[in-house]
């Protein structure tokens, strides 16, 4: 995309300069959070790099408190006060987190690279690019402005691609004494679009329990496991169709893993499946929900059990996250750059700010491919003024 180059001036083109200026730290920055890796599973490797985190909020200024953890990463927070004669208001809340999906020693296969104006890497795209912003916008508002124009808190959990079932209880709580959450995941689609609206995700597992019996000896002893879940299965597969199947509607249900039998001489005594659910409305979460318990079994001699329900509300439209991304398209627009909004079916931590009504703007990270697979990456190009618009997002309050 380009950047029209006239009548170019005020704080974001100040912002924009900056960040041209500075876009080899910033970049370094993103290689150095790459090349420290941080797989959910490893509270070591993970814990390592949130305390650089940790020193590099200091350093900045910032107070930093560590949310301590068994068996994740320790969630990192870091309040950065607003410089004096700002009259006291609620901080905004920038969000994020330092997990990734891949494990010690994808480096290795996938190391961090600069090609073809794109840095390469491990959780590059999601989202320590992100992070990087949120180092780099605080320090340029201290050069620029003297200090933050407002008290900013920072919250990087370390569970986010496992579902934070650690961390949510924190992001809301602090979401709650917040006036605005900006999301610094990654941005959506080739021209970085923000997200203001992510769709509900919901998890369910459908446990079948039959009667084993030999294969040859007594085929007819046996209640199939196996062919009960199938029967489930289609079902399953026909609700997604006829019920739900609006497109517009925006509900789906998937079977993507089942799990049955022992051997092929046995008729399976036991067999699952798990049912990813995604909903845009927090009213077709319930829906689904009744749905999915009033499955019953057809062969009424195997015995059903489902478990589950929504993990993330929906991240519904809001007039809240409306407003903010008119103030974002507006910054954007000073530095001549159409900014876009759009909606995705993928959840965030974002879904849990929303969902308790504090205006929440998601997908304010780098603009890449390939999150979560081996060509993830982030376009060079676009670093500086993704950076300059978090900056002015800050300033504005
Ligand atoms: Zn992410």
């Amino acid at each position: 995309m380009k950047i029209t180059k006239k009548a170019i001036q005020g704080p974001m083109a100040e912002y924009l300069k900056h960040f041209e200026a500075h876009r080899d730290a910033l970049v370094e920055t993103i290689r150095q959070l790459v090349e420290m890796e941080s797989p959910s599973d490893n509270k070591a490797a993970v814990d390592k790099l949130g305390q650089w985190l940790g020193a590099r909020f200091e350093k900045l200024g910032g107070k930093v408190t560590f949310h301590g953890q068994k068996k994740f990463g320790d969630h990192l927070q870091a309040d950065f006060p607003a410089k004096t004669g700002v009259p006291k208001a609620k901080p905004i809340l920038l969000l994020g987190h330092f997990d990734t999906v891949y494990e010690l020693g994808a480096l290795a296969k996938m190391p961090c690279k600069l090609e073809s104006g794109r840095l390469y890497g491990p959780g590059v795209f999601d989202m320590k690019s992100g992070i990087a912003f949120m180092l780099h916008a605080i320090e340029a508002l201290q050069t620029l402005q003297g200090g933050l124009p407002r008290s900013v808190r920072v919250l990087l959990v370390t569970d986010e691609e496992v579902g934070s079932d650690s961390s949510r209880a924190i992001t809301e709580r602090l979401a709650k004494q917040s006036s605005a959450v900006f999301v610094l995941e990654p941005s959506a689609g080739p021209k970085g679009a923000l997200k203001t609206a992510r769709k509900g995700v919901g998890e369910y597992t459908v446990r079948v329990t039959g009667q084993a019996s030999h294969a040859g000896l007594d085929p007819f002893k046996g209640q199939s496991a196996i062919v009960e879940l199938a029967h489930q299965i289609t079902r399953i597969s026909e609700l997604n169709k006829q019920e739900f199947g609006e497109p517009k509607r925006g509900l789906t249900l998937n079977v993507g893993i089942i799990r049955g039998g022992t051997r092929t001489n046995v008729i399976a005594a036991e067999a699952s499946a798990d049912v990813d659910v995604r909903v845009e409305r927090l009213s077709d979460a319930a829906k689904i929900d009744r749905k999915m318990r009033a499955l019953k079994p057809v062969n009424r001699k195997c015995k059903l059990e489902i478990t589950g329900g929504l993990n993330r509300p929906p991240m519904e439209r809001s007039a809240g996250a409306d407003a903010l991304f008119a103030k974002a398209e507006r910054l954007a627009l000073e530095i001549g750059w159409k900014l876009k909004e759009t909606a995705v079916g993928g959840g965030s931590d974002g879904n849990f700010t929303a969902a308790l009504g504090i205006p929440t703007l998601d997908g304010l990270g780098a603009v890449g491919d390939g999150a979560h697979a081996s060509h993830e990456h982030v376009l060079i190009e676009a670093l500086p003024r993704r950076a300059a618009l978090i900056a002015g997002l800050l300033a504005e309050g």
